[in-house]
C-alpha cells in the first residue's frame, strides 16, 4: 500500500495541515492501493507565500539561468522516467506504450521550453519605446488526471522559463505520478519557493489559489465547467488565465480518402488515452455515399483493438480512470441507444475476457445526427460516432457546430483540398493526415475549449506581460 504522506513548500517536503485521506486505486483491478493526506486551504496559503517570496529574485534571473534550470529539470525528470511509467500505469491504467509516452513527454516539454527561452527576445523595440516581457508574478497551475505528470511539467516549464514562480495544483487522484514528478523536481535544486506542490481538492487547493490575490496567473487543464467556475472567481482579482478545456474535435473523411488508411487513423484519433482525451477525434464525418463502405471497415478494425489490461502489449485501450467515469461512459451508451444511433461496434458493459477493473468496450455508433448529446457533449470514453454527410459544405457545417474548437482532423487523398478545408474548421489545431505532435505550435482551443495557448512563444507569453519604456534611448 503507498501511503503518501507529504506535500512540497519553499523547498522542502511537509506534512499539511489537511487531516483528509484519500483513497488512490488502480483502475485496471479497482482496488485500492494506497491513500494520500491532502493539503487545505492553509496549506495553499502557505504554499503561495512561498511562491511570492522567491519572486522578486527569480522574476530577476537571466535568461541564460533559467535555461539552465530548464536543462536540469529535464535531466531530474528524465533520471525518474520508468518510476514514472510505473505509477501512470498503476494508477491511470494507460497502456503501456502510451504510458511509455507519456513519461517521457513530462521530461522531454521541460527541453522544448528550454529551446523556446534561448531564442526568445524578452526586449523589442516598438515605435519610440522599447517594449519589455515581465514575468507575471505567482503563477497557481491546475492539472487533471489523464496526463497529470506531463501537465505538471508542461506548466512548470513555461512558468520558470517566463520568470514566474508556481504554486501547483495535481489532480488528487494523481498522487503517485505527482510523488515522482515532485522528487525528480527537488532532486534539480532550484532556489526554494520557486515551485511548490500542493495535493488537494478542487473545491479547496484549487478555489484558494483561483481567488487569492497573490495569484497573478492560474493556468488550468480540465473541464469546461471548473474552467469556468475559474473564471468566475478570478475576475475579482482580475487574473491572467489560461483554460485548456474539454472538446468534442470532428474528423472530416473527405469523399476521395483512402479507408486503408483513413480508418485506423481515425480509430486512433478517437481511440487515443483510452479515449480519455480532451483532443480526441469522436465525431468522424463520413461521405453519405461511401457510409457502407466505411462502417464495414470501422468493424474490421475494431474487432482488432483490445481493451483490457494495461501491462498487455497488445492492448490499445485501458480502463477508464474510476468507477465514476466508467458510469459516465456506460450513461452515454444508454443515451446513444436511446436517441436512435445505431450501435456499429461495442455497447454497454465489460469487453470480453476481463473482469473488475474499470474497462469498456470500445463502442462507435453510426448514423448519427449532430444534435443527438453523443454528438454533442464529451463523453471522455472510447465512445465514437460517426456522422453522415452529403457534401463538403454539409461536412465543414456540422464540423463548426458544436461550442467547442480544441482540435480537428482532416483526412484525404488531396493535400490541396484539405489544406483548404482545414482552413475553414474553428480550432485550436486542424491535423491533415497525421496524429503527430508540434511542441513549436501553439495548443489551445476556440469557443468554450478555452482561452489562450500552451506551448512555444505563445505558451512562454501566456506568463508574461509587456512593459513599454518611453524616453529611455
Ligand atoms: P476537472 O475539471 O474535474 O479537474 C481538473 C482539476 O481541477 C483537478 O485538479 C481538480 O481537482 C481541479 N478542480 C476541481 N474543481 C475546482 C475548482 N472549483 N477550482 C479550482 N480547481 C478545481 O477535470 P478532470 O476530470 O480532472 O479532467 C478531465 C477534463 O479535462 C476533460 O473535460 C478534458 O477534456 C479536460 N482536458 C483538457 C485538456 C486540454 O488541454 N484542453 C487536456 C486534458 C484534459
Amino acid at each position: 500500500m503507498h501511503r503518501i504522506e507529504q506535500i512540497y513548500i519553499d523547498g522542502a517536503f511537509v506534512a499539511p495541515h489537511g487531516q483528509e485521506w484519500f483513497d488512490l486505486f488502480n483502475p485496471a483491478t479497482a482496488q485500492v492501493i494506497g491513500q494520500v493526506r491532502l493539503a487545505d486551504e492553509h496549506d495553499a496559503r502557505r504554499a503561495i507565500a512561498a511562491a511570492r517570496r522567491a519572486f522578486p529574485a527569480f522574476s530577476r534571473t537571466g535568461k541564460a539561468e533559467r535555461v539552465e534550470w530548464l536543462r536540469r529539470l529535464h535531466a531530474a525528470v528524465q533520471a525518474r522516467e520508468d518510476d514514472l511509467f510505473d505509477a501512470i500505469v498503476e494508477e491511470y491504467g494507460a497502456p503501456v506504450s502510451r504510458a511509455r509516452w507519456m513519461a517521457q513527454y513530462a521530461a522531454s516539454v521541460l527541453l522544448d521550453a528550454a529551446s523556446v527561452l534561448e531564442d526568445y527576445a524578452f526586449t523589442r523595440r516598438m515605435g519610440t519605446a522599447e517594449v519589455v516581457m515581465t514575468p507575471l508574478g505567482v503563477a497557481g497551475l491546475i492539472t487533471p488526471w489523464n496526463s497529470n505528470g506531463g501537465f505538471i511539467c508542461g506548466k512548470l516549464a513555461a512558468a520558470v522559463a517566463a520568470g514566474c514562480t508556481a504554486v501547483i495544483k495535481p489532480s488528487e487522484m494523481s498522487a503517485l505520478q505527482t510523488r515522482v514528478v515532485t522528487e525528480a523536481l527537488h532532486a534539480a535544486g532550484l532556489p526554494p519557493g520557486v515551485f511548490n506542490i500542493v495535493t488537494g481538492r478542487g473545491e479547496v487547493v484549487g478555489a484558494e489559489i483561483s481567488t487569492h490575490p497573490d495569484v497573478a496567473k492560474v493556468s488550468f487543464t480540465g473541464s469546461t465547467e471548473v474552467g469556468k467556475a475559474i473564471l468566475r472567481a478570478g475576475a475579482q482579482t482580475l487574473k491572467r488565465v489560461t483554460l485548456e478545456l474539454g472538446g468534442k474535435s470532428p474528423v472530416l473523411v473527405l469523399d476521395d480518402a483512402d479507408f486503408a488508411q483513413a480508418v485506423p487513423l481515425a480509430l486512433q484519433a478517437g481511440f487515443m488515452n483510452s479515449g480519455q482525451a480532451c483532443i480526441a477525434g469522436t465525431r468522424i464525418l463520413v461521405p453519405r455515399q461511401r457510409l457502407a463502405e466505411f462502417e464495414a471497415a470501422v468493424v474490421a478494425e475494431v474487432a482488432r483493438i483490445r481493451s483490457g489490461d494495461p501491462r498487455d502489449p497488445d492492448t490499445a485501450i485501458g480502463p477508464m480512470v474510476s468507477q465514476k467515469q466508467w458510469e459516465r461512459v456506460q450513461r452515454y451508451i444508454r443515451l446513444g441507444i436511446g436517441e436512435g444511433a445505431r450501435l456499429l461496434a461495442g455497447g454497454e458493459g465489460r469487453p470480453r475476457g476481463t473482469r473488475d477493473g474499470w474497462f469498456v468496450r470500445p463502442t462507435v455508433f453510426s448514423g448519427v445526427r449532430n444534435d443527438m448529446t453523443i454528438a454533442r457533449e464529451e463523453i471522455f470514453g472510447p465512445v465514437l460516432a460517426i456522422l453522415p454527410y452529403r457534401d463538403t459544405e454539409e461536412a465543414i457545417a456540422i464540423a463548426n457546430d458544436t461550442s467547442y474548437g480544441l482540435q480537428a482532423y482532416v483526412l484525404s487523398a488531396d493535400a490541396a483540398r484539405a489544406r483548404a478545408v482545414a482552413g475553414r474548421i474553428e480550432a485550436g489545431r486542424v491535423l491533415v493526415n497525421t496524429l503527430a505532435h508540434e511542441p513549436a505550435a501553439p495548443f489551445g482551443g476556440f469557443k468554450q475549449s478555452g482561452i489562450g495557448r500552451e506551448y512555444g512563444t505563445f505558451g512562454l507569453e501566456a506568463f508574461m506581460e509587456p512593459k513599454s519604456l518611453l524616453g529611455v534611448d
